[in-house]
Order: structure tokens, then sequence, then C-alpha cells
């Protein structure tokens, strides 16, 4: 999506070689005409995959997944991070490792709201190592959905995440992917 890859380059920091702040559109200030046009896409590419909701992890891909959920007239849900394993019999849980903290949670999804009958697209703002959208399919096979596919937003291709998703199988659109960034330098791949 060149209109993202221009406000990357643009509005985005490269603090170093691993880690890119989109403080001032995507994860702290937020461009909602922006999230529209991304939800709008993503929507576009999973057209008619018999998808019943988007889910995406608190909270940074909240604005581009509602737009998404929006776009395509389905219900967001939002999977929450607990700092520990709660027992309760309506909750299912998966412990996932933070790319940029380096610590861990506990993703929490409740029984009430995904169930064999879904078909679940994620949506996330980053894919770098891929822990968080693997937690999440964990998690929503767990519930006995399945996955339709993962929408991302800004793809970090010299991070492992992409090809651990696609060796399994899924369908990886990411609308922006960084071949290679260093302070000040951000290239693309197409
Ligand atoms: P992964 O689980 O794929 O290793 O990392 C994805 C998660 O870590 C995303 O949900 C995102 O919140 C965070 N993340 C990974 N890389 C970056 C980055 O370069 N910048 C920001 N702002 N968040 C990132």
């Amino acid at each position: 999506m060149k209109e993202l890859q221009n406000r990357i380059l643009q509005d985005g920091i490269a603090v170093n070689s691993d880690i890119l702040k989109v403080d001032s559109f995507i994860n702290h200030q937020v461009d909602p005409a922006l999230m529209l046009r991304i939800g709008q896409e993503f929507a576009d590419h999973f057209k008619d995959r018999g998808i019943t909701k988007v889910a995406t992890i608190e909270s940074s891909g909240i604005a581009p997944a509602l737009m998404t959920a929006q776009c395509m007239g389905i219900p967001l849900i939002i999977l929450k991070k607990q700092p520990s394993r709660i027992l309760n019999d309506n909750l299912y849980q998966t412990e996932v490792t933070s790319f940029t903290k380096g610590t861990s949670y506990e993703l929490t999804l409740s029984s009430s709201f995904v169930d064999e009958s879904d078909h679940v697209l994620i949506i996330d703002d980053f894919l770098a190592n891929g822990e968080a959208a693997t937690g999440a399919i964990r998690l929503l096979r767990k519930a006995h959905a399945t996955v339709a596919g993962i929408g991302i937003l800004i793809e970090k291709s010299f991070q492992p995440g992409h090809e651990k998703l696609v060796e399994q199988g899924f369908d990886v659109y990411a609308l922006a992917r960084i071949r290679r960034m260093d302070t000040g330098v951000i290239e693309f791949l197409s």
C-alpha cells in the first residue's frame, strides 16, 4: 500500500536496525482516515472467504482492526494481554513473549465470543518474530475456530515472522514490507 509506505517514510522513525516507531500515526496518535483506508484494503483483499470475525491483540492493533471489521460488517474480537494465568473455565489463555518489551503475557480470550463456527481474520500493527500472531492462532484454535488469514500493517521482512507463518500455510498480507532499516534509513521490498 503506497500510501502507508509514504507515511512511514515521512513520519516513521527507525530507532535502530530492529525497531520502527510509528507513534505519530498508528501507536500513540492515530490517523483515523488512514486507518479507514487500511481497513478497506484488508476488507477487499480478504473478501469472499467466509470470514465471521476480525481479531487483534490489544492495544495497538485495535484501530486498524476495528476499521477492517467495520468495512467487512463483522464483529471485532480484542485478545487481551493478562499479566498472569487466570483459573477460569470460560477463558482460553496462551503465553506470548513480547518483541518490544522482552516480557511475557497471557493472551486471553473468553469462550463466549469465539467458537467452532468462526473463521477469523487476524490483524496486527507489526510482524517481527511472529510470536504475537502465532499466539493469536494458538488461542483461536483452542476456541475451535479456524484462521482465515493474517493482515499486517508493517512487516519487518528481515525478521523471521513472515516465513514462519507462511511455512505453516497461512495467507499473510502485509501492507508495507521493510527489507532493511537503520537510523534514518527505511527500505521497502517493493
Ligand atoms: P512479533 O510477535 O511478531 O515478534 O512482534 C509483533 C508485536 O510486537 C506487534 O504486535 C507490535 O506491537 C510489536 N512490535 C514488533 N516490532 C515492532 C516495531 O518495530 N515497532 C513497534 N512499535 N512495535 C513492534
